[in-house]
């Protein structure tokens, strides 16, 4: 089914109100209400929805030390994947790197040419605090340490980091610090009244991955429906 118009693109919710019998969501371009609403954010960004009225008290300080983790990926792009020539996979694990994964991301084609590497939690956040032109030095010198100096010379050179991004503000999952989960437990997918909570987070399987975003939507899917048609 194609949802077309239905979705608004670039319309961040600001504020989520409940009465007794709806609520209503304003964002930035429309204003929606509804008998329920399902957040389906990262916890860190719905932490930065107001709610009115404001949310128990466990469901605001689990939103709010609900941590991200700091992750950076480069996509170096080749003319070819030259490794394969070699007889390699393109696929390397470095643990004691400050970029420990790589893999070959190339087009089904072969051409061009792609790998895709990664940074991960303290390594991201001290490469973060590097010049632009420090950071791409050092981390094609790992690249071009695993498989040779072509590496070194890529056509492109693509960097994200999520902790910069605005509607992520880390990845590629958030995590529970010691106690979280024995003191707030039960406000990790327990509803609001009208509130409901979906993310990739609150998965009870294939936690941080897309399978797991998949999974919560569609248990949370499934506890909207049961409210109002409770028989089914
Ligand atoms: C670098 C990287 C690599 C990854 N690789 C893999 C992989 O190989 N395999 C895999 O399975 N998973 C991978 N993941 C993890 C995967 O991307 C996530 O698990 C998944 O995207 C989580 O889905 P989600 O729907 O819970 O949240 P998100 O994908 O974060 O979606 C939340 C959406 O909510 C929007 N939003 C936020 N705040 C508001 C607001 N106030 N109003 C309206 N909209 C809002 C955001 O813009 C976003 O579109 C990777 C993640 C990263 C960062």
């Amino acid at each position: 089914m194609r949802l077309g118009e239905t979705v608004r693109l670039a319309s961040p919710v600001r504020r989520i109100a409940q009465t007794a019998t709806d609520v209503d969501v304003d964002a930035e371009t429309c204003m929606v209400r509804a008998e329920r609403v399902i957040v389906a954010t990262p916890p860190v960004l719905a932490s930065h929805i107001e709610y009115d009225p404001p949310l128990p008290a466990a469901y605001g300080h689990l939103l709010r030390r609900w941590a991200a983790g700091a992750i950076m990926r480069v996509n170096t792009v080749y003319e070819t994947p030259f490794w394969r020539a070699d007889g390699l996979n393109g696929e390397t694990v470095a643990p004691q790197s400050p970029i420990p994964v790589s893999l070959d991301q190339s087009p089904r084609s072969g051409v061009p040419g792609i790998l895709c590497s990664f940074s991960f939690g303290p390594s991201a956040l001290a490469l973060a605090r590097l010049d632009a032109d420090q950071r791409r030095a050092l981390w094609l010198r790992a690249l071009a340490e695993r498989y040779g100096a072509k590496a070194g010379s890529p056509i492109a050179y693509l960097e994200t980091d999520w902790s910069s991004e605005r509607w992520s503000l880390g990845g590629m999952m958030a995590y529970f610090a010691p106690g979280m989960l024995t003191t707030y437990g039960t406000a990790v997918r327990e509803p609001v009244g009208r509130i409901h909570w979906a993310s990739s987070e609150r998965a009870t399987l294939m936690h941080g991955l897309m399978e797991g975003a998949v999974r919560s939507g569609e248990r949370t899917a499934e506890e909207v429906l049961a409210r109002k048609w409770p028989s089914s």
